[in-house]
């Protein structure tokens, strides 16, 4: 029976959101707590991208070095050969990307001006396709952006030429959230039939059903014989109306009526870390997490009304679907109300020692304490607010890690 596996995109879909963004050391972060969660891949982010490269590479050693030790780190680029080249001379050793292109008549026409037809954009991605293979290239998603608006009967051809020159998956991107449970499932089910290859559902919310569609999805692939990848973003954010939230899609999966029976996970995930990995994902993009979230959100488990507080008191399963402490929530936390020495980028070294002292972090000489003082300054200069503790924790423990992720060079 194939299986289902989560594939989260806040590194490269959440980012490219408007008016939102995450520094290098904050996308290291969502790396190491979706690596904790367990889940499959995550999509790091733009190795085409000059400013990204350093962080690429850190992230990179992160994996080498046994941090970042099952979690996939997968690049987005578009499918062109000159993306691929770009990617392998910023990004050398880079093992896991997904390659892009627009199959729509609408992008057709409305993109590429009718400059390209069908049959250039199969060639272009196997172009790009077999050069990614050439460079080295251990897996290959290859994206088909507006899926939802493209015929099936393309959709099969293209996805055929993708596995015929040896992509690993196909990702049907539902890019404006058209899709409804029903369509999605049909489609899938019959690009799993007729391609035979594993497929990523990547869905939108501009309709309010991502994480209804990425379940149907996901249900159509493996009634079709095929693994199912579901893209999530951290708390949904992502482009206009967001992506498929991956609590939500992880709680969907595992949690509603019947699924599980027959829909199973093919790496467990470890929802005891969502709490820690929302309440940053909210921090880090300063968007607050909202009340009625599923799982994280601050009414999740909260009652008041007289019938369901009497009814969760007897017995929680009466008005609870699931518990709170599945999700890492129950936890007491401190919120300091007096004095506050918090960290900066004009920071000071009796000030950090202080911080450091209560995170139990002591420095072998004073030497070493002013050079990660200075890392958490240029941190604090890039991220604009004060360090989180696990942040802090990080530079103290990985200073060289540290150093490159915050090093930017403009080209000259
Ligand atoms: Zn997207």
């Amino acid at each position: 029976m194939a299986k289902i596996y989560f594939l989260d995109v806040t590194n490269r879909d959440g980012v490219q959101t408007a008016n939102l963004g995450l520094s290098k050391l904050e996308k290291t972060m969502m790396n190491i707590y979706l690596n904790e969660m367990g889940v499959f891949q995550s999509e790091f982010g733009f190795p085409t991208s000059r400013h990204e490269s350093f962080y690429l590479q850190a992230n990179l050693e992160l994996a080498e070095m046994g941090v970042l030790q099952s979690i996939r780190l997968g690049g987005w680029i578009r499918a062109i050969v000159a993306d691929v080249e770009k990617t392998f001379r910023l990004v050398p050793n880079i093992k896991h990307l997904n390659i892009s292109i627009s199959t729509s008549a609408q992008m057709l026409q409305g993109k590429f001006k009718g400059t390209k037809s069908r049959e250039d954009i199969v060639s272009m991605m196997v172009d790009a396709l077999e050069a990614a293979r050439a460079h080295g290239a251990e897996s290959i998603g290859v994206n088909a952006e507006d899926a939802s608006r493209t015929e099936t009967d393309f959709l099969v051809k293209f996805g055929l030429a993708a596995k015929e020159h040896g992509a690993d998956r196909l990702r049907y991107c539902d890019t404006l959230g058209y899709d409804n449970a029903f369509t999605i499932y049909e489609s899938n089910k019959t690009l799993a039939e007729d391609v035979g290859i594993p497929i990523e559902l990547h869905c939108h919310g501009d309709l309010g059903m991502a994480v209804a569609n990425s379940v149907a999805g996901a249900k159509g692939a493996i009634d079709g014989g095929q693994d199912a990848y579901i893209n999530t973003t951290v708390n949904g954010i992502g482009e206009r109306a967001g992506n498929a939230d991956l609590v939500a899609s992880v709680l969907a999966v595992t949690k509603s009526k019947g699924f599980a029976d027959k829909y199973q996970l093919g790496k467990p995930i470890d929802l005891t870390k969502a709490w820690k990995l929302s309440k940053f994902a909210s921090y880090a993009f300063r968007v607050p997490i909202p009340i009625n979230q599923p799982g994280v959100g601050a009414n999740a488990f909260a009652h008041s009304s007289g019938i369901h507080a009497d009814g969760v008191l007897k017995d929680p399963e009466n008005y609870e679907l699931y518990s709170f402490d599945e999700l890492g929530r129950g936890e007491q936390e401190l919120v300091e109300t007096g004095r506050e020495i918090c960290s900066g980028e004009y920071s000071g070294i009796s000030g950090f020692s202080h911080i450091m002292g209560q995170l139990e972090v002591s420095f072998d000489d004073a030497r070493q304490a002013e050079e990660i003082l200075e890392l958490a300054r240029y941190a604090n200069v890039e991220a604009q607010k004060p360090l989180e503790e696990d942040e802090l924790l990080f530079i103290a423990k990985y200073p060289k890690i540290a150093k490159k992720l915050l090093t930017l060079v403009p080209p000259e």
